[in-house]
């Protein structure tokens, strides 16, 4: 992989201020951890991201997506090739009989599309509101939250796939299940969500998004960096129960903890590299496993290389 040519190659069709080279990813990401990226490309239209991924192929560069970094760990030897951030951020509003479609960028975030819908007296949405990704990141986790998640409310998605072809896809078709898509196994770069609302009461969707709020600042370390719960759910357990059942709320390697508000989440006390939050989490499954005999599964995605 030749970094100048590749580098000159885009910028042919790509603004300078979008290409960063070596650009830390511990920038990028809500973990606040992660080497650099060989280039960091912030895509503002199709025609740049059809423009990258030709680049991409024709150079043989290894290509990774991001959306708000919410949900990830990047390893502390950082990401080789391109990692692009889409960064398409439109609404567009069309209204049905009995209901209101929006057709939403992936780079929309979800909190303030949430706000939006609220200010246009939209239920279905409520959930959102607090979970800082995007559309496209959310998309492919099927974000969720408070008894509501993406899937409820997805009509469908288009997306580029790495040969360039644009694709769009159902609701049926995103193979949805818990905080998870079709598009973990695909390599495909979404594009825009059509979603479906519908016409509610503003106070009571105010109220719901209010309730929200709180519950996740009264029980999360929301002012910590962090990315989430760590790990998924159980099918007939709640793992955060069980960690904390294993005493290890508050366990420390390095700058990686357990958080001590809710045991779910593994949060950057401050200096963590990513190697320490890996060790965490590899403690964390092993003691569970040994306690309870379960197996907890990650539900955050690991991107990169060891140093
Ligand atoms: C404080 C906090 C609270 C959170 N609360 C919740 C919660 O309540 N519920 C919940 O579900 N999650 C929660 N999360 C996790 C996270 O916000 C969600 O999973 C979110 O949907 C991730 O979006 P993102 O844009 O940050 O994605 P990223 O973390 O950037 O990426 C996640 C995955 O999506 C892929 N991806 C991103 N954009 C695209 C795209 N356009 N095309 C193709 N692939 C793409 C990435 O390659 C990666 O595999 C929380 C995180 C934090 C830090």
């Amino acid at each position: 992989m030749d970094i100048k040519t590749i580098y000159e190659k885009l910028l042919q069709k790509i603004p300078k201020e979008n290409i960063l080279l070596e650009e830390l990813m511990s920038k990028h990401t809500s973990f606040k951890v992660g080497g650099p990226a060989d280039f960091f490309i912030t895509a503002e239209n199709v025609e740049q991201i059809s423009y990258i991924l030709k680049i991409a192929k024709e150079e043989n560069v290894p290509l990774n997506i991001i959306g708000n970094g919410t949900n990830l760990l990047v390893k502390d030897g950082g990401i080789r090739g391109i990692v692009l951030r889409p960064k398409l951020n439109y609404i567009e509003k069309e209204e049905k009989e009995d209901s209101i479609l929006y057709t939403v960028g992936s780079g929309v975030m979800l909190t303030p599309l949430a706000q939006k819908a609220l200010e246009d007296g939209l239920t279905g949405l409520e959930f959102a509101y607090g979970i800082p990704g995007t559309v496209g990141g959310g998309v492919l986790m099927n974000a969720g939250a408070f008894g509501g998640e993406l899937k409820d409310i997805v009509i469908k998605t288009t997306y580029i796939d790495y040969d360039g072809n644009s694709h769009e896809i159902n609701n049926q078709e995103h193979q949805f299940e818990y905080r998870n898509s079709v598009f973990s196994k695909i390599k495909g770069i979404i594009i825009e969500t059509q979603i479906q609302l519908q016409k509610g009461v503003k106070e009571e969707i105010r109220d719901r998004m209010q309730e929200i709020l709180s519950t996740r600042k009264e029980k999360q370390p929301t002012n910590m960096p962090c990315a989430g719960s760590t790990f998924k759910r159980g099918k007939d357990y709640i793992t955060a129960k069980l960690i904390d059942e294993a005493g290890l709320k508050g366990y420390t390697i390095g700058g990686a903890q357990v958080s001590e508000k809710h045991a779910g989440f593994v949060v950057n006390k401050g200096g963590a590299t990513a190697t320490d939050i890996l060790e965490l989490i590899a403690h964390i499954q092993k003691e569970v496993f040994h306690k309870f005999n379960e197996h907890i599964e990650l539900e955050i995605k690991i991107m990169g290389e060891n140093k």
